[in-house]
């Protein structure tokens, strides 16, 4: 097996060869500094703030980035015996909160998410189009279910901690480089100090940024989308509600969500944009949307942050995998990551598993990820941009004259028995066939194809 000197596939070594020299000079690896704030899975594990993990120099594998991608892959290949490090900028898993927290009905069922991180269900979605057209899809069973994002990627994340991983927090990575037959990973530490680690592979799952990917040779995602968002206390919604229109959201859509949180109702408001000022866009969808939810000031709180909604040139490289918002797998629709995200995790533990028990690292031997990926994923993925392009072109008309058709009652039973929350291939085409549907999609490609 290639690697020889460090941890091996199976050998386990972090866990196993620790001295107790080690033990008194490491610091630690550990959840979160405060037990208070690790969420669910506290039953299991109360005292997770004060459990520290070894901290060794050398691993099989080092994720950067502890979201539900990182924490995924970390679990699987920490189960597989490997030893796994996570490395995690901030102190806290989960902590800032940038995502609304929808997840479709689908990914609920399949990773079994505990209802204690659920605050909200969707049974309904209506979609007002900029003329106040509106069409309301409903469905008999929950389509999706809205998390606690932080809670969540804390119940990942002790996952991967029951698995075998090691988790280290406040651990900023700013480079990485190739070493001989490892790779060199240097990150910065709150005091100041620089460490590095040597992994045998890397997987970059450090969320929508590029820097890493750069350095590596893997490139930058082509599109991000930008997004502001803010949780407003009070009630009054129904369901989700999703607001088109240029002067809305230009690019993409604005969103309302109800949820509940320690028996309190809330509305979680976002706009997803090409606009640079998305946080302005924001702040007039709460004001004309909300009004009576705003604090005294009238000024939303909001946080901003991106999507990456295209995939970069390539997601693997020699002894390097990417994964998640790094890897750009985010549904080009609607800009929900959480599921593709961790769907592309496991398909990159699994290639990585099968790299460590050829000893092979090469490029070409982890080539096999974006396949697999691309198998799961790609063609919804192609199929969703097509229409995210031929949206970006509708005038504020267009949108109005398709929400009056989606109205109709043939055409509305027809699409919903298309609507999926998570796979958009099959709308979009039904879409892309019906004519009265098509003609208003393709409308600007005839009448303004100067747009093109
Ligand atoms: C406003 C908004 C709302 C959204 N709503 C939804 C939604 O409702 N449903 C949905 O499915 N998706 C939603 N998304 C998208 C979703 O949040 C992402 O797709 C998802 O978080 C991707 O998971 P990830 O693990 O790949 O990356 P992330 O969750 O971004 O995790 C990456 C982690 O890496 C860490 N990190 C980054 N750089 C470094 C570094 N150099 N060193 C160490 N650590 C690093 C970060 O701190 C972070 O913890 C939303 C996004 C936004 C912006």
């Amino acid at each position: 097996m290639a690697d020889s000197g460090y941890a091996y596939w199976g050998s386990n070594l972090g866990r196993a060869t620790k001295t107790n020299a080690e033990r008194e000079s490491q610091s630690a690896f550990m959840l979160s500094g405060n037990a208070a704030e690790t969420g669910a899975g506290e039953d299991r594990e109360p005292t997770a703030g004060a459990r520290s993990l070894e901290m060794k120099a050398s691993f099989d594998v080092l994720v950067i980035g502890g979201g539900p991608a990182g924490s995924t892959a970390a679990t699987h290949l920490a189960a597989e015996g490997l030893a796994v490090g996570v490395l995690e900028e901030h102190a806290t898993i989960g902590e800032p909160v940038d995502c609304t927290g929808v997840i479709g009905a689908e990914a609920c069922d399949r990773f079994a998410i505990p209802q204690e991180l659920i605050v909200g269900s969707v049974g309904a979605v209506t979609i007002h189009s900029p003329g106040g057209v509106t069409a309301t899809h409903r469905s008999s069973q929950p389509m999706a279910h809205v998390v606690d994002r932080g809670k969540f990627d804390r119940w990942i994340a002790r996952q991967a901690q029951d698995a075998g991983a090691s988790m280290l927090l406040s651990a900023r990575v700013t480079d990485i480089e190739y070493d001989d037959r490892h790779l060199r990973v240097v990150c910065q530490r709150p005091e100041g100090e620089r460490q590095t680690y040597r992994a045998a592979v890397v997987i970059l799952a450090s969320g929508p940024r590029f820097a890493l990917q750069e350095r590596l040779g893997l490139g930058v995602c082509p599109l991000l989308w930008k997004s502001a968002h803010a949780e407003l206390p009070g009630d009054g919604l129904p369901h989700p509600q999703v607001y088109l229109g240029r002067e809305v959201a230009p690019g993409a859509f604005g969103w309302a969500v109800p949820i509940r949180r320690d028996g309190r109702p809330w509305v979680r408001v976002g706009v997803n944009s090409h606009a640079a000022d998305v946080q302005r866009y924001l702040q007039k969808l709460c004001a004309e949307r909300f009004p009576h939810l705003l604090p005294g000031d009238g000024v939303v709180q909001s946080r901003s942050w991106v999507i990456p909604v295209v995939p970069p040139p390539t997601t693997y490289g020699e002894r390097v995998l990417a994964v998640g918002d790094a890897a750009g797998q985010v549904k080009s629709t609607s800009g929900g990551g959480i599921y593709f995200g961790i769907l592309s995790a496991q398909l990159a533990a699994e290639t990585v598993a099968e790299a460590f028990r050829r000893g092979d690292f090469r490029r070409t031997a982890l080539a096999v990820y974006e396949k697999r990926w691309r198998a799961r994923l790609g063609l919804d993925l192609k199929i969703g941009t097509l229409f995210r392009r031929l949206f970006t072109r509708m005038t504020d008309r267009d949108m109005d004259d398709l929400l009056r058709a989606l109205r109709e009652e043939e055409v509305s039973s027809q699409v919903s028995e298309k609507v999926s929350f998570d796979w958009h291939r099959e709308l979009v085409l039904f879409v892309l066939k019906h004519p009265k549907l098509a003609r208003i999609l393709l409308r600007p490609l005839w009448d303004r194809p100067s747009a093109a």
